[in-house]
């Protein structure tokens, strides 16, 4: 008998499949964390451009959406990644090449505001570092800190291609950025402008609509009366009353204004009011916009602090008078206020009104105030001089891209399908973009002002080193703009930027060519328009004019960045609540990792994981795929103890080559090998079936991401076929000894073949698995191959397919699944009864011959997972027991004891109780229609199942309750 090489060398003193005895999930992360990223596994070398597409098939390219460099991994991280990390392994796994691309964005605000926390604490201020000091100490802190997330990422087993980990502020991504601005700036997209902008006093620089966190507070809404003027500016004695919830702005009011039709103001119309404090003399205007039914009906205009008022401003030609500084504070347009932080004024002016006696009524008033969203300060709602990209014709693509063509095809698929709507309707409405921010860390604006004639010298597109003159009237007095860059518009380049745009050369294509567009996107709705919808803005623009790799002209098809938008949903907490600081019911996923070991906290995430659903937390879940992986650890074990048995027998060990490709096309024949056994064995028919249709769902559910159905099949499967059948039954098998005779020999050769089976069976299992718990898998899969595996790693071997299943193999299924109920119900009628555990006892079964054939053949496996002494067949069961039906038989336990009677009573009695309870819970349920309407159809099944179940139980208890004898 030969030794394979895939079992040489085995000794009895050193086996290093020799599992240690407990599953420690620390220890085994650890080491294959590192050797993952040690050998660099997940590499995708920039491919050969003669020899495109090596396996055949489009490569899965995958961006990971950049954590903030200052971040630390959340809930949210974990599940994108998870899930990203899942589909990657598993494309890959298919013979996919796989790339996925992580990196880490510089962060503008969130990073600058941990430096200047840094430097607060060291009594210092950026203001006094000065810009360029500044910005050298930010990359300090990156180059020490700034690895951290990745760091954990590495501990989540994420299996992305380091070799092409990048930074927002790379050299080359920078050169993206530059490129992407000059172009867009010479295309005439990009403009400078005052605009009312959200400004933060305390981050000092204008933010964007989205990075405005709305909050209801409560406040007050002031009347101001406005004295009226008449001929001669003489104060008339009337008055008009104006209602703000902000009464310093008013000094900045440039008009007041009222509704055309207004018939309480129509006599004011052309006149002219004196604004209070600040004693300047201000139009009243006309304008439909203005609200009759709202308050007084007339609204204080000031155009540098509120965008309709900014609107009405233009309409009307006022003048927009800016009174505070960039921290909030009143400025030298201020008058008497001048200095004063904004709320200080606030109170100085309502106390100054009420002197001069033209404060009117103060009401309560709860609104809708904006915070910013980094540092939670009010936002001031400022007029600034910025940055624009003039959103059209770039949203226009953008939409294109999203919308079904002519051929009812889209370019960009959204799953869940309804943020197709969301992101078209935001698509639709959206205003120019403000790209600017007043920071110092990001990617300075590429304009240089001039001192002479004040025009902007923007460089040309592929223009090297910055300009030294003023491209209008040639003087050198020309300094850079200090504004930088909105983070998001760099981000927004990231899918044209990693592989290389804007150098696109016959040289430098290859990636391009190989990965743009990415296959897909995985993100959290909160980055919907931040990010993702940029990301098709900028990619669908930028990568029009790259031509495809033939050279002809790119479609816009190929112009997208990615071909579908996954948008994950929420972590919540196992009461369904959005964690929360706050609330202190933030779950830290490193901290859930230490305790239960990644695998299963990834396998927790994936089996709650679906489309538009949120999930959970709930740790109890976690405990029991901890209990999964260990059961899987338990199962190697014993097998591998077989495996040594059988070699120290001396007989064939397992040869796993021709499950290999388990489930691929042309690879019929594996399927067959338990079928061409003699004697053919029900058990090893049933599993390989099973897993062959196993691992066909997965397969299904991973195309529709749906990680719970993937993740629940296969836990079905390793645990309820595998170990508590599977296992079980092959145990009889299992017996190898010393050739002593003949019928000795014969036994060991059954073993070897049983043995065969279970260890492919369960190294399939293990690839099946592998994208889900990829630790434990790798662990147990070189133990399988006794450290000298086909591959470096189990995420380089191939997933099994679906494969063909043959009318054979499902007659398989049916055969087992008689052999399953007869043994499920003696165990229950055992329960029943009340027989000891232990004990064993013979049974009396009534079946129809096919089903008899199928029990006899198989007394084995009864007698041994049903405790059974003998089967006897009858045409009849014998009066006087309890029995069990079930289409396919009757069945009774001979069982002859004393009853104690009382005791029997007490059984039924509490029983009955029990089953009436279950029943009453259940019919609750089932009578319930928001959870019929909502619960998943097998779900609804299982409890109806159960229902008749219980009923048939009770039932049974009450006549058994009955027929005691009285005492
Ligand atoms: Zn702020
Ligand atoms: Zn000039």
């Amino acid at each position: 008998m030969g030794i394979s090489a895939n079992f040489k060398g085995l000794t009895k003193d050193k086996m290093p499949h020799d599992l240690p005895k407990a599953y420690d999930p620390t220890a085994i992360e650890d080491h294959w964390a590192g050797y993952w990223v040690r050998e660099n596994l997940f590499a995708v070398p920039t491919p050969d451009p003669a020899v495109r597409n090596p396996a055949g098939s489009q490569p899965f390219t995958i961006l990971l959406p950049p954590p903030n460099v200052t971040g630390r991994l959340h809930m949210g991280h974990m599940l994108n990644q998870t899930e990203m990390d899942i589909l990657t392994r598993w494309r890959r796994m298919r013979g996919r090449v796989a790339l996925w691309v992580p990196g880490t964005d510089h962060a503008g605000i969130a990073t600058q505001m941990m430096v200047e926390r840094q430097l607060t604490e060291e009594g210092t201020s950026r203001q006094k570092l000065g810009r360029e000091a500044f910005v050298e100490r930010v990359w300090a802190w990156k180059r020490h800190y700034g690895g951290a997330i990745l760091e954990q990422m590495k501990r989540l087993g994420v299996s992305v291609d380091w070799s092409r980990e990048y930074f927002t502020m790379d050299e080359r991504l920078s050169i993206a950025v530059h490129e992407a601005f000059v172009r867009l700036y010479h295309q005439g997209l990009i403009y400078r402008g005052a605009y009312i902008v959200n400004w933060c006093p305390r981050c000092q620089t204008a933010i964007s609509d989205l990075e405005v966190v709305h909050q209801e507070q409560k406040g007050h809404l002031w009347e101001i009366r406005y004295p009226v003027l008449g001929d001669g500016g003489k104060e008339t004695g009337e008055f008009i009353t104006v209602a703000t919830t902000r009464p310093e702005t008013m000094l900045g009011d440039t008009a007041v204004a009222i509704h055309p039709e207004d018939e309480r103001y129509l006599h004011l119309h052309g006149k002219k009011l004196r604004l209070p404090l600040m004693n300047r003399e201000i139009p009243i205007v006309v304008d439909p916009w203005v609200s009759r039914e709202f308050g007084t009906g007339a609204v204080k205009v000031t155009p540098a602090h509120d965008p309709n008022d900014f609107a009405i401003g233009e309409r009307h030609h006022l003048p927009s008078i800016n009174v505070m500084d960039d921290r909030a504070h009143i400025n030298e347009n201020g008058g008497a206020y001048q200095g004063l932080d904004r709320y200080v004024a606030r109170k100085k002016i309502v106390a100054d009104l009420e002197a001069q006696g033209l404060l009117g009524a103060i009401k309560d008033y709860t609104n809708n105030v904006g915070h910013c969203d980094r540092c939670k300060t009010v936002v001031e709602p400022r007029l600034s001089t910025q940055w624009f990209i003039k959103i059209q014709p770039l949203a226009e693509k953008a939409i294109a891209a999203v919308k079904p063509n002519a051929n009812g095809n889209k370019a960009i698929r959204f799953t869940p399908e309804n943020y197709e709507k969301i992101y078209l309707e935001w698509m639709t409405n959206i205003h120019d973009w403000c790209i600017s921010r007043q920071l110092w860390w990001g990617h300075r604006i590429p304009a240089w002002h001039c001192g002479a004639c004040h025009k902007i010298t923007v460089p040309q597109p592929g223009a090297a080193g910055d300009p030294t003159a003023c491209a209008h009237c040639g003087s050198v007095t020309i300094t850079q703009e200090t504004d930088v860059l909105d983070t998001w518009f760099s981000s927004g380049l990231l899918p044209v930027s990693v592989f290389g745009w804007p150098n696109i050369t016959p040289e430098t294509r290859a990636d391009f060519d190989a990965f743009y567009p990415t296959s897909l996107l995985v993100t959290g709705f909160d980055i919907l328009f931040f990010w993702v919808a940029r990301m098709i803005m900028l990619g669908c623009w930028f990568s029009s004019d790259v031509p495809m790799a033939d050279g002809s002209p790119r479609p816009p098809a190929e112009t997208v960045p990615f071909r579908e938008v996954y948008i994950h949903a929420l972590v919540r907490d196992a009461n369904r609540e959005k964690m929360s600081k706050t609330k202190g019911n933030v779950i830290d996923p490193i901290e859930i990792v230490k305790q239960y070991g990644t695998d299963a906290v990834r396998f927790t995430l994936a089996s709650m994981a679906s489309p538009g659903t949120d999930i959970a937390f709930n740790v109890a879940r976690t405990e029991g795929y901890r209990a999964f992986a260990n059961k899987i650890w338990n199962a190697a074990r014993f097998i591998f103890m077989n495996v040594d048995k059988a070699a120290e027998t001396g007989s064939t060990p397992p040869s796993l080559k021709s499950w290999s490709s388990f489930g691929s096309k042309g690879h019929k024949e594996f399927y067959q090998l338990p079928f061409r056994e003699s004697p053919t064995r029900i058990e090893d028919n049933w599993i390989v079936t099973l897993l062959a249709r196993t691992a066909g769902e997965v397969n299904e559910a991973l195309e529709n991401y749906r990680y719970d159905e993937a993740a629940n099949t296969i836990y079905q499967f390793f645990w309820g076929s595998f170990c508590d059948w599977y296992l079980e039954i092959v145990k009889l098998r299992l017996i190898f000894e010393p050739a002593e005779d003949e019928a000795a020999v014969e036994r060991t050769v059954r073993a070897a073949a049983a043995l065969n089976t279970l260890v492919s069976v369960f190294e399939v299992s293990l690839r099946l698995l592998s994208p889900f718990m990829p630790f434990l898998t790798e662990e147990l899969w070189h133990a399988v191959y006794d450290g000298n595996p086909p591959a470096k790693s189990i995420a380089l071997a191939s997933f099994p397919g679906p494969g063909e299943i043959s009318s054979e193999m499902l007659a398989a299924i049916t055969k087992m699944e008689i052999l399953q109920s007869l043994v499920t119900e003696i165990r229950a009628l055992r329960k029943e009864i009340g027989i000891e555990e232990k004990a064993i006892v013979p049974i009396e079964v009534r079946t129809d011959t096919a089903s008899r054939k199928i029990a006899e053949e198989n007394r084995d496996i009864i007698e041994r997972l049903a405790r059974v002494s003998e089967v006897r067949f009858v045409n009849q069961i014998a009066a006087g027991h309890s029995k069990h039906s079930t289409p396919a038989f009757d069945l009774a336990v001979i069982y002859e004891r004393t009853i104690d009677v009382a005791a029997e009573r007490e059984r039924l009695t509490k029983d009955i109780a029990r089953y009436e309870k279950g029943l009453a819970g259940a019919e609750r349920q089932l009578g319930n229609e928001a959870f019929l309407a909502k619960a998943p159809a097998q779900v609804v099944e299982g409890l109806k199942k159960q229902e008749a179940e219980t009923r048939l139980l009770l039932e049974k208890a009450k006549v058994a309750l009955d027929a005691l004898p009285n005492e």
